[in-house]
């Protein structure tokens, strides 16, 4: 198997695309062709436990990797101290077609944990397979969970730095504590004067600058991405998608072959994406749900075909999706182009100059046979929240995003699909607006919130958010979005 760059460049193989995080000429890796899990294996999946699902599905595109190095790095990922949840990614019922999978069991309570606990073994291999020995600087821009989980990824591992930019003010306090208290020798965290479209661009801008490039090579180090645009974050997720799906033809819910929709809460496409790759490699996907807060740009370009970032951004209660430019929307829109990296180009080129570009009707319709954008805002939000509490379960903000716009879909289509409701976070990690909504007070400390929400739903506040109250914090650098090169280099 060999990875394309969206925009046209040439082949490489599993781990440089890895290693390199983003292709020379600016564009995303995307597979040569998609591997296809047929339905005999569906149902062996069915009976395996998450790690043997992982390593099946991975191997399909980590062909540079030998099988006993794909097991040990599964491995190691999602060991019991890292994840405290049996399944690893467990499904739960919500209602009669209504599933929540949970993928905030890991160090930092969010999904983002399922790729960046495996992304440093993979990071690891890839450089060896490439006689790779500069030490590789990971920069990453964060929205808030991305920054902790490629922290505690790669906190220590050998031969690697780590270096995140989160937007000064756009980040919960949990997610801020998380990152400015993380230990380990080879971490910097840096504040961005700025929102997390200034972070992300300031980051693609070093990616791009050759004398940015320069200097690093000159310190003995070499650039890598540990954002959703490395591929190695997007192909773990692929496996939690065929989990899922095995997990309720375990559960009798479904039988092998019968479509399951998705609903994803969604900010730089990334969760959402991986769904699609399952779906094209066969997986009985029905309609992926994609879900926006009131920063509602893929809505917009699910209804219209058109995709505008000449619009306010607003600070929402589910920061992690506070994005107008989402990344990996390059990958699907690859797909819809039939795989022309010439105009991919030019829309992008638009998108950088004018703010927006077009696919076209037809590309549109193509897309809105699979896809479904909807949004809330914090007021519907907050009202889900409640709503769910009231049957049974606690939800974070993210995952209330999408399930508000999962009923709404359900009213509009009356579609009783059996669905998956992608949660993403943990509700302690935004504790403060999870009370607030079901109880109707506010609480403004972070620790006195988390214990109301421990008394509400009789779980103890998970050990990660307990540890924050009295760890140092060890980073206060904060850099304009034009000064981010030199805050790295210093
Ligand atoms: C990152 C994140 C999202 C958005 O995921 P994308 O892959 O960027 O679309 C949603 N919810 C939470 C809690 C997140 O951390």
């Amino acid at each position: 198997m060999s990875f394309l760059s969206t925009r046209g460049g040439h082949a490489v193989t599993a781990s440089q695309a890895i290693l390199r995080g983003i292709a020379p000429d600016g564009g995303l890796y995307v597979p040569a062709m998609f591997p296809i899990v047929e339905t005999g294996k569906l149902a062996e999946l069915a009976e395996m436990s998450y790690e043997k699902r992982a390593v099946e599905i991975l191997k399909l595109f980590l062909e540079d990797f030998s099988i006993p190095e794909i097991e040990e790095a599964v491995r190691a990922a999602y060991r019991s101290d890292k994840f405290d949840h049996p399944a690893i990614a467990p499904i739960h019922r919500l209602d009669e077609a209504t599933w929540a999978l949970e993928l905030f069991h890991g160090p930092t309570l969010a999904f983002k944990d399922m790729a960046l606990q495996l992304l440093p073994h993979l990071m690891h291999l890839s450089a060896r397979k490439n006689r790779e020995d500069r030490e590789i600087c990971i920069l990453v821009a964060t929205s808030g969970d991305t920054g902790k989980a490629a922290l505690e990824g790669f906190r220590d591992v050998e031969g690697t730095s780590c270096a995140v930019f989160y937007p000064l003010d756009g980040v919960s306090d949990v997610q801020k504590l998380q990152m400015v208290t993380t230990g380990g020798s080879n971490t910097k965290v840096i504040a961005v004067r700025g929102n997390f479209d200034d972070a992300q661009t300031g980051v693609k801008k070093l990616f791009g600058s050759e004398d940015f490039i320069q200097k690093m090579a000159d310190q003995g180090k070499v650039l890598s991405s540990a954002n959703s645009i490395n591929l190695g974050r997007l192909v773990p997720q692929v496996v939690y998608y065929f989990s899922a799906y095995a997990d309720l033809v375990h559960a009798g819910a479904v039988t092998v072959g019968q479509p399951v929709n998705f609903c994803v809460p969604t900010g730089n496409f990334g969760n959402i994406l991986a769904g699609y790759y399952a779906r094209c490699m066969g997986l009985p996907v029905g309609r992926l749900i994609c879900a926006s807060n009131r920063n509602n740009v893929l809505t917009d370009f699910f209804n219209s075909g058109i995709y505008t970032t000449h619009r306010t951004f607003f600070k929402t209660m589910s920061p992690s999706m506070d994005i107008l430019v989402s990344s990996n929307l390059e990958r699907l829109l690859y797909e819809a182009a039939d795989r022309d990296g010439a105009l991919i180009r030019t829309w992008m080129n638009q998108l950088s100059v004018s703010g927006s570009y077009s696919v076209g009707e037809q590309r549109r319709d193509w897309l809105a046979g699979m896809f479904w954008g909807d949004c809330a805002d914090n007021k519907d939000t907050a009202a889900e929240i409640s709503r769910r509490f009231h049957d049974g379960y606690l939800m974070d903000p993210h995952t209330a995003v999408g399930s508000h716009v999962l009923r709404q879909y359900r009213i509009r289509f009356n579609d009783n699909t059996p669905t998956v409701l992608v949660s993403t976070a943990s509700p302690f990690k935004f504790a403060q607006d999870v009370l607030c909504a079901v109880t109707g007070e506010r609480e403004e400390d972070p620790f006195r919130a988390s214990e109301g929400i421990s008394n509400l739903i009789h779980i103890d506040i998970p050990q990660q958010v307990r540890a924050l109250k009295d760890l140092p914090i060890r980073h206060t650098a904060v850099c304009d979005p034009d000064t981010m090169g030199e805050a790295v280099l210093g």
